[in-house]
């Protein structure tokens, strides 16, 4: 199989959809991989990496989609990478394609196999190819909002951790799912006093076995968030509802009684965010101040790190890249109907039914 690999060019993106790592493993296996030149170049994987690795490097995204069948990547298509794309190519990236009309509409157009990294599903029905980049935001949240608690930012002027003599900062978790334990993981490891809430009582379960005393759970309503709030010093938002926006649970009313200075990370903003007063910003101007409390809603945290999130990402989709190219794209799906649950459009036909609602295709 012919293997390619474009250089990103969506605003501030810097992960890259194959490793010199991956290439070489996929040489291993006998195919040929194209890389676009400087692809890696900004988080240190050089073309002479690439071409150690076994690639042959290409000038341009023109000569990758020309020279190869399948199309690794990071990001969805951008409009001039969808007019390189035609029926011989299989595009394997994330895609979120159902808030994305024009985006759907042009890859249907384009009559290629476009397999969404989003959609993919593990044996217990998760999101394999979602979750390195929820582990990394949940990581990120934490460090984050030690940040943002300093006075420099607006914050309070407290540290996580405390030290001899003096509290630590307390942090309340919304959501214990996979950006939730890797947060409370972290607050812990930083020494706060971590709450953390959810509505599933085996996360609840999971959490209270993993660190006992260490943590205190509570199961989410109205009234024990509202408390949880108005005490914390960071909150961290990380609730999802599948396939839904985040539902706005924290009003601005607990905004407003959180103490000055204090903190809201709110990870969900990808999905709308989880609280009234959230709105999206960049990593270029992180934060903004409602009623004394220094919101941060970056709503691609995972891109600040993109060299540990290249890697991570790696890690999840090197075996279905593999699968494809050993065996073709369509007895890979055939074979794995997990990798079939990633396939979002085919022979200009959209294939995945939340898509095909969202954007009016038939299905
Ligand atoms: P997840 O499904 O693993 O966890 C979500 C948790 O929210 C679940 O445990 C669920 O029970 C809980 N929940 C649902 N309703 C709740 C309620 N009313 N009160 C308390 N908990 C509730 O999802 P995840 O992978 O942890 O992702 C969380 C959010 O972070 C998603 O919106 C995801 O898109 C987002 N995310 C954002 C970034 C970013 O860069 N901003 C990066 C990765 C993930």
């Amino acid at each position: 199989m012919k293997i390619g690999v474009p250089k990103e060019i969506k605003n501030n993106e810097y992960r890259v959809g194959m490793t010199p790592a991956a290439v070489h493993e996929l040489c291993g296996h006998g195919h040929d991989v194209f890389v676009e030149t400087q692809a890696g170049a900004a988080i240190g994987f050089t073309d002479e990496d690439y071409q150690s690795a076994g690639a042959q490097i290409l000038a341009d995204a023109k000569a990758v989609f020309g020279a190869a069948t399948l199309i690794v990547k990071v990001k969805e298509p951008q409009p001039e990478e969808r007019a390189l794309l035609n029926r011989e190519h299989t595009l394997f990236t994330y895609l979120h394609l159902a808030p994305d009309q024009a985006q759907t509409d042009d890859l249907v157009a384009s009559g290629a196999i476009c397999i969404a990294y989003e959609t993919v599903t593990d044996r217990s029905g998760r999101l394999p190819l979602l979750a390195p980049m929820s582990e990394v935001a949940g990581r990120m949240s934490i460090q984050a909002g030690a940040h943002c608690l300093e006075k420099s930012v607006g914050g309070r002027g407290v540290l996580l951790g405390g030290v001899p003599g003096v509290s630590p900062a307390r942090v309340t978790v919304v959501g214990g799912g996979v950006v939730g334990q890797n947060a409370v993981a972290m607050a812990i490891g930083m020494g706060a006093q971590v709450t953390v809430l959810d509505r599933n009582m085996d996360v609840l379960r999971n959490l209270d076995h993993l660190y006992g005393n260490r943590i205190t759970t509570l199961f989410s309503t109205v009234h024990t968030l509202d408390q949880a709030m108005v005490e914390s010093d960071l909150v961290v938002g990380s609730v999802l509802i599948p396939g839904a926006s985040a539902p706005k649970l924290i009003t601005r009313d607990m905004i407003r009684r959180m103490p000055e200075g204090s903190v809201l990370v709110d990870v969900a903003i990808d999905q709308g965010g989880c609280a009234e007063t959230s709105k999206p910003t960049t990593h270029d101007d992180p934060t903004y101040i409602v009623d004394g409390v220094v919101h941060y809603c970056v709503a691609n945290m995972p891109g600040a790190v993109a060299r540990t999130s290249t890697l991570a990402l790696n890690n999840v989709t090197l075996p279905f890249v593999a699968a494809l190219a050993n065996k073709g794209p369509i007895r890979a799906m055939k074979e794995d109907p997990h990798l079939m649950a990633g396939l979002n459009i085919a022979d200009g036909k959209v294939t995945y039914r939340e898509v095909a609602e969202a954007t009016g295709h038939s299905y």
